[in-house]
């Protein structure tokens, strides 16, 4: 039944006549704060051919502090009607240009990270500290206000995943954070305390209705081909009401810092996009996209299939799994083309633009896509028939074939 409907939705959606042609935006991963690993030339040549294969909207770029390399790039950018937007950091890796509070866990300690091939630590920083929040604005007011940007694209705008455990969802647990979660009416002690009584089981799931908050998965249902593929629109229903207020506070406390940077900028007259997870994984970094959605101009859920790295959806569902192997109700999850259409209709309500984030770059044993697996993304991203696809994660590496299977 379920596959007829999508047959019917996508030729519904091949047949219907688009009011606007899809557009694509490219991320420039540039470098960090101190070193541009390209320079405006090269950026400006891969740019050129890109768009002479796939219409570019947007390109994101940054966030090494080199204004020559704006400006330059910019300048190209808008003689070809194309806008620039600034990749810039929120809630981690924001240490080279500002003095920030990190994050800890409900145990006060700093949660663990992550780095990928030595280049991409993480460190997160407390999303309530005041002074937090007005770094991020400070770093774009102080370095790249006056670089001809037209928007900027919030990038680590959450807690710490499972890449750091159970200590990585459980913050941040802060003195500023414990009154902005007993504001909430959640004692983080009385959470703790919880989580040390049940263990894993704490985060134990059941199927939910649509209307939870924190839900939805029918994790038994016995589909005929894709037994675990059901609804998974918004993420799990915790069982245990203290942990459920607990996430469902935090999506709170971290969406709504991110929408107050977000709105700061804004009244920059810049135009924001922001770097979501997958619905199913978002409420445990705290991103509400209903929250979220009233302060993005765009939303770019990172739909990655194949990426064995942070932010992957099979690698930190993974790392749920492994962090709590004794919770109940998680279902096994394959990346297949049905889980995806998942996460699209998931994302499909929120009242701003989408840009879902497909990946095209290729990294041996850690991303290992191919000219298929591009085209098979974008053919189901495109039937959702959204504004476009954000092409993750940079433009420079990613290899022509990838591009090429885009046209
Ligand atoms: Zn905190």
């Amino acid at each position: 039944m379920k596959k007829i409907l999508c047959l019917a939705l996508s030729i519904l959606a091949l047949t219907a006549c688009h009011k606007e042609r899809p557009s694509y935006i490219v991320q420039v991963s540039l470098g960090s704060w101190n070193h541009a690993d390209y320079t405006a030339a090269q950026v400006i040549s891969r740019i050129d051919t890109v768009s002479s294969i796939i219409p570019v909207g947007k390109v994101i770029i940054g966030w090494t502090a080199d204004k020559a390399i704006y400006r330059e790039v910019g300048d190209y950018l808008h003689s070809k009607g194309i806008k620039m937007l600034l990749w810039l950091p929120v809630f981690a890796e924001t240490e080279g240009v500002c003095d920030n509070s990190p994050a800890v866990d409900l145990w006060g300690r700093t949660p663990a990270n992550y780095d990928l091939a030595a280049g991409e630590g993480f460190r997160f920083n407390c999303p309530s500290d005041p002074r937090n929040v007005a770094n991020v604005v400070g770093i774009y007011d102080r370095l790249f206000s006056d670089c001809g940007f037209d928007g900027v694209f919030l990038d680590r705008i959450r807690s710490q995943s499972f890449v750091g455990g159970v200590s990585g969802v459980l913050s941040c647990g802060c003195p500023i954070c414990r009154e902005r979660y007993a504001a909430e009416g959640v004692d983080l002690d009385a959470v703790r305390a919880a989580y040390e009584a049940s263990g894993d089981s704490f985060f134990d799931v059941t199927a939910g209705s649509a209307d939870d908050s924190f839900f939805d998965v029918t994790a038994d249902s016995a589909d005929d081909a894709s037994p675990a593929v059901t609804a998974y629109e918004r993420g799990f229903h915790l069982s245990n009401p203290i942990a459920a207020d607990f996430f469902r506070a935090k999506e709170k406390i971290v969406s709504g810092s991110v929408g107050a940077v977000a709105d700061s900028l804004r009244g920059r007259g810049l135009e924001i996009g922001l770097d979501l997870y997958a619905p199913f994984m978002a409420p445990f970094v705290g991103q509400d996209y209903e929250i979220l959605s009233e302060h993005a101009d765009f939303i770019k859920p990172m739909l990655y299939r194949k990426t064995f790295a942070p932010a992957g959806m099979g690698f930190e569902y993974d790392l749920l799994r492994k962090a709590v192997p004794d919770a109940s109700g998680y279902p096994a999850i394959e990346m297949s083309a049905e889980f995806l259409d998942s996460q699209l209709d998931a994302m499909a309500p929120y009242p701003c633009e989408k840009y879902p984030g497909i990946e095209i770059n290729y990294r041996k044993g850690i991303v290992p896509t191919s000219p298929e697996y591009v085209r098979e993304s974008l053919e189901h991203v495109m039937a959702h028939r959204f504004q476009g696809a954000v092409l993750s994660w940079n433009i420079m590496e990613a290899p022509d074939s990838h591009i090429a299977a885009l046209r």
